[in-house]
């Protein structure tokens, strides 16, 4: 269950690992990440924004911890595995994780709850006939339900090592 209280833990994800930047969000992290620009901009923007470096680049990680940043140095080969690395080396760089409720995955936006009737003609017939629960993502306006999707974030967040 996502934690109360306190503000969603906030990450900087090397775009190298964006696919992971997006299982984040869905387990209520803020997850940012850069795709343009250069190492410095990166660096600075994760230091003036107060987040929490993730890169599975050794020189950007050593770079960034030059500069103050708290760093996690990922060697997981899935997202997976990553998940679980920063549930486990979260406490060794000072790092308390914190989820809050999903957010959209495509672009951090907040998710608000509709019901059936909200979705009709929005999402497609089978899925409508089979969930009652839908989200829609209050900036891209993209629309989730509870389907596979939401058992794969189940098993990410225990992942996390959270009871
Ligand atoms: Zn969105």
């Amino acid at each position: 269950m996502p934690l109360s209280g306190g503000e969603r833990t906030r990450f900087m994800v090397d775009a190298m690992l964006g696919s992971l930047a997006r299982k984040l969000r869905a387990l209520g992290f803020d997850a940012a990440y850069f795709k343009d620009g250069t190492d410095s901009e990166l660096l600075s923007r994760t230091g003036s924004e107060g987040r929490v470096m993730l890169t599975s680049d050794r020189s950007l990680a050593s770079r960034a911890r030059a500069k103050g940043i708290k760093v996690m140095l990922l060697r997981g080969k899935s997202d997976g595995r990553r998940v679980a690395e920063i549930g486990r080396g979260s406490e060794a760089v000072g790092v308390r994780l914190v989820r809050g409720d999903p957010l959209c995955s495509l672009c951090g936006g907040e998710l608000e709850a509709l019901g059936k009737k909200d979705v009709r003609g929005r999402v497609p017939q089978s899925v409508e006939g089979r969930h009652r629960l839908f989200f829609r993502c209050k900036s891209c306006g993209h629309y989730y339900w509870r389907g596979t999707h939401w058992k794969k974030l189940r098993s990410l967040a225990n992942r996390l090592g959270e009871k």
